[in-house]
């Protein structure tokens, strides 16, 4: 089926908690940017690899995320709490409900991805 992006699928934690922070300012102004082109809800592909978000990332070595063994067990861990699979294409807004009703909401987010170098901004704005 086809799709307008491919979105790792750790990415559905951080963008429910971007506040404009980032590794860098192009980086800020295209994570921005691709969240604003999702509330469309155009179609995606669930990844386990670089996307579109990592297009603009300064950790984007050539297609592989320099810490890469860290958020591929992320990406496993979002696929197996919301019961997806990898290559799974589908509405963005279903991703998202499903992001919020099996990690966000039963605040599991932290056991999941609490040793990420941005844990502290996001516990903060949950808290918010
Ligand atoms: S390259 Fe790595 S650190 Fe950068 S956005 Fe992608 S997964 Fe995150």
């Amino acid at each position: 089926m086809k799709y307008q992006y491919k979105i790792r699928t750790h990415h559905g934690m951080c963008m429910a908690f971007f506040q404009g922070k980032g590794y860098s300012s192009e980086f800020t102004a295209h994570m921005g940017e691709i969240i604003h082109k999702l509330e469309s809800n155009p179609t995606i592909c669930i990844s386990t690899q670089t996307d579109i978000i990592c297009s603009k990332c300064p950790k984007n070595k050539q297609g592989l995320c320099e810490t890469e063994r860290k958020v591929i067990e992320y990406d496993r861990q979002v696929l197996k709490y919301c019961g997806l699979s990898e290559g799974t294409v589908m509405p963005y807004a279903d991703f998202k409900k499903a992001v919020y009703e099996n990690i966000l909401i039963p605040n599991k987010r932290e056991e999941m991805c609490g040793n990420c170098q941005w844990n502290e901004l996001c516990h903060f704005n949950a808290e918010q």
